[in-house]
């Protein structure tokens, strides 16, 4: 069984990440009721909306991770001490 990603507990896979019960209960995962409600207010926006969070989310993960690599690298390259 693999770790999970937030803890040092053992985790179930959810899309490619091993998470474990006790922190997926605090991910506060939308129940069945509410997407159906959201989605009947909104059939053809809502799955697009949530597609394009999704986009958004993944472009600013790595544009926050090219940054923080930056640094480290530069920490690497140079003499600070
Ligand atoms: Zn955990």
């Amino acid at each position: 069984m693999k770790k999970c990603f937030n803890c040092d507990k053992n985790g179930k896979n959810m899309y490619g990440y091993a998470i474990c019960d006790s922190c997926k209960s605090k991910l506060r995962l939308f129940t069945k009721d509410t997407i159906k409600r959201y989605y009947s207010e909104n059939p053809e926006s809502f799955p697009e909306e949530i597609q394009r969070r999704l986009d958004v989310l993944d472009k600013d993960y790595i544009k926050k991770r090219m940054k923080l690599l930056h640094i480290q690298e530069q920490l690497k390259n140079s003499q600070i001490s």
